[in-house]
């Protein structure tokens, strides 16, 4: 028998359902930008509004949530993530997104778990979902949103880079601690693009 597709509408209730509302609205319009993206650069409309819906899916769980699903689906968890289990929503939104709102495919399972810190080597659909969460409409306090948003329609990599450049600067200023994937990301986009 045909598994039954998951739909944008059961998807949307859902996190209407568990996202408190700014959340709700927020992944809503990381959903609305990923797929605008993937109009400009010729990606899969569906999986990026899919990916945009759910990537914060796992937001509305606590520290000790965040840390025993990992646990449980033995997900590494890195120092930098103890000390900041939040950071964990990322890879607890694919393990949800997966086990509780059936997503199989594994395109989408990635984006949402690379969503925090990207990685090296990101997937076109990755990228769209990192780019979209800095840049959707209800965003305003990042500096430089408004050439980062421009620039998203231009030229992706060269944004994805200026954005965890501007990531870095702000944890370098702030003393938080940057976590270590983070700094490759950058590296590896750095490197990349010749800079
Ligand atoms: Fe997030
Ligand atoms: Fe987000």
């Amino acid at each position: 028998m045909k598994k039954d597709q998951p739909t944008r509408l059961r998807l949307v209730k859902a996190m209407e359902k568990e996202l408190n509302y700014k959340r709700f609205l927020h992944s809503m319009g990381v959903a609305e930008t990923a797929a605008a993206l993937a109009m400009r650069y010729d990606a899969d409309i569906e999986q990026a509004e899919i990916a945009g819906i759910l990537h914060d899916c796992a937001k509305y769980m606590d520290d000790k949530e965040l840390i025993s699903i990992c646990k449980k689906h033995s997900v590494p968890i890195s120092e930098a993530e103890y000390d900041n289990p939040a950071l964990l929503h990322a890879k607890a939104g694919a393990i949800l997104a997966e086990e509780k709102y059936e997503i199989d495919d594994p395109e989408i399972l990635e984006a949402i778990r690379c969503h925090t810190t990207g990685k090296p080597a990101m997937s076109l659909l990755d990228k769209i979902i990192y780019v979209a969460d800095y840049i959707e409409p209800g965003r305003c306090q990042a500096p430089n949103l408004s050439i980062i948003r421009s620039l998203a329609f231009e030229d992706l990599d060269r944004t994805l880079f200026k954005i965890l450049e501007d990531i870095l600067l702000y944890l370098q200023a702030t003393g938080a601690r940057i976590d270590p994937m983070t700094g490759k990301t950058y590296q590896y986009y750095r490197d990349e693009l010749g800079f």
